[in-house]
């Protein structure tokens, strides 16, 4: 008999518990399958910096694997349906047994592998799914009257009771003697790739684990007091590893609590482990609420708000080209790295929506298809908080201010310079709202005038979302 293990977003081996299953019995060989699903990623606008990332992350996963003789089969399949169609074929084909995997909580994903359960529970082969990136299952957290939560503060007050009773003992996996003569490789999928930078972002779960390791040992305890300075190398730069599986929440969580100890006591609070649990509340919520896998606002009264979406000033936003600096900054970091630091997706997101009065589902895909950690849960969750339109979201009147967030976050122009150099020659003083000096000084910058006046906008757009509101 056969045991197979269904990889998708949980690229690792280490603290996977669909692995550990799988590998329990000793009398069942063991082997795994990868498919991947080009057209259904480019209807999720997946970016192609991802793309690549899960490619050179899934070689270095087959590699891994030989080191207990499992065999990682790869495949791909233009859309969900079909790969499900393949992966039954493939258990049949392999006398499969039992499959294992770890779920995955938006609509189409479940739908997949409600379609497959079915299909080879009358084969009677059986599926056994697994919590692996989330620190909980969702059903477990609820509120006293048994319901799901929709605000993050009291979610988190039980997510937090919830893990100070958790096990954490989990089980090894024990390597097998195995010769390992050459570098295994995957044919390239049929989505564009875009290379990135290995720097940044080393490719493997022992680079990623290592990552780990040092971050909690060096900068876990000054996160809560350098996290919002994007000229500062001070988050974890983790994103990426955990919206693929290559690490997991749990892992991170095990990290924590040998820097943190007592990290569950609120008098010791851990500013890095809000963060994890704000990234559990968007798988959640996604978990939760099937509604939000279709892209709706939550707020329904928010679907009638009457966007604008100027096609010269969402072409502006992306490229960086706004005249606002530390919007540019942020969407060129976003454009050359695929990544972005979280104050900057803040402030570039509320300005799209706020100012440009873009709707928030075009920033969202823009950001998918460029970001190297673009996740559907933490992106769709952060963009309705910012846009006011989801569960747990700001006021509707919180608006960032570009030239104030700059001036507190990035007071040097220190980051903005590093994105934007043609900036270079401005008093540093005048580099949050260079325009007036530029005019002033009558000097000549290959730096765009402000596309919009930010009070002028501020005050128009908040009047209709004030309208739309009192009329819905
Ligand atoms: P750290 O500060 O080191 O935080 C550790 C981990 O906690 C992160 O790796 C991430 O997994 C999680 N985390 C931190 N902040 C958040 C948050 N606000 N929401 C959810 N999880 C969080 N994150 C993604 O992983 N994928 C996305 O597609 C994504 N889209 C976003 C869109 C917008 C508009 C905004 C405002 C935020 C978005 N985030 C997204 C959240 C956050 O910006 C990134 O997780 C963070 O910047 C990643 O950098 P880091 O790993 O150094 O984070």
């Amino acid at each position: 008999y056969v045991n197979l293990i269904w990889f998708r977003n949980d690229l690792r081996t280490l603290e996977n518990p669909a692995v550990s299953a799988a590998c329990q019995n000793n009398t069942f060989k063991v082997i795994a399958i990868y498919i991947a699903t080009p057209n259904q990623w480019r209807s999720h606008h997946m970016a192609p910096k991802q793309a690549a990332f899960i490619y050179h992350n899934l070689i270095s996963l087959k590699n891994e694997l030989v080191h207990f003789d499992i065999k990682l089969y790869t495949h791909q399949s233009s859309t969900f349906l079909n790969a499900a169609l393949y992966f039954i074929k493939f258990c049949l084909k392999h006398d499969v047994k039992n499959v294992f995997y770890n779920y995955e909580y938006m609509l189409n994903e479940c739908e997949r592998d409600n379609l497959v359960k079915k299909h080879l529970h009358r084969k009677k082969i059986f599926m056994y799914g697994f919590h692996g990136s989330m620190l909980l299952s969702p059903h477990v957290v609820k509120n006293k009257k048994n319901k799901t939560y929709q605000v993050y503060s009291p979610f988190k007050k039980c997510v937090l009771k919830h893990l100070k009773q958790l096990n954490l003992a989990s089980p090894m996996l024990l390597k097998k003697n195995i010769k390992y003569k050459k570098m295994l490789t995957i044919r390239p999928f049929c989505y564009p790739m875009e290379e990135f930078d290995q720097t940044i972002f080393p490719i493997g779960e022992k680079r990623a684990l290592y990552r780990l390791k040092i971050f909690c040992t060096n900068k876990i305890i000054r996160y809560g007091l350098h996290r919002n300075f994007p000229y500062l190398t001070s988050t974890s730069l983790l994103s990426p590893y955990l919206s693929i599986g290559v690490l997991s929440p749990i892992q991170c969580l095990k990290y924590i609590l040998k820097k943190v100890p007592n990290v569950f006591s609120l008098s010791k609070k851990c500013t890095w482990l809000n963060e994890i649990i704000w990234r559990e509340f968007y798988y959640y919520l996604i978990a939760s609420y099937p509604i939000l896998s279709k892209n709706q606002s939550i707020k329904k009264w928010t679907e009638k708000i009457p966007w604008k979406n100027n096609n010269i000033y969402l072409e502006a936003w992306k490229k960086g080209n706004t005249g606002f600096p530390i919007i540019d900054a942020g969407m060129r970091q976003l454009n050359t790295l695929g990544w972005m630091h979280n104050r900057l997706r803040m402030i570039t997101a509320s300005f799209l929506v706020k100012n440009l009065f873009i709707d928030w589902r075009l920033g969202h895909n823009y950001f998918m298809s460029k970001l190297i950690d673009g996740n559907f849960a933490s992106n769709n969750g952060n963009w309705q908080w910012i846009s006011s339109t989801g569960y747990n979201s700001t006021p509707y009147f919180r608006i960032f201010n570009p030239e104030i967030q700059s001036k507190k976050f990035d007071c040097l122009g220190k980051f903005i310079l590093q994105y934007i150099p043609e900036l270079k020659k401005i008093p540093i003083s005048e580099i949050h709202n260079p325009h007036a000096w530029i005019i002033k000084n009558k000097v000549n910058f290959n730096y765009p005038a402000p596309i919009i006046n930010y009070k002028l906008s501020r005050k128009n757009n908040l009047s209709v979302f004030i309208k739309t509101y009192n009329i819905h």
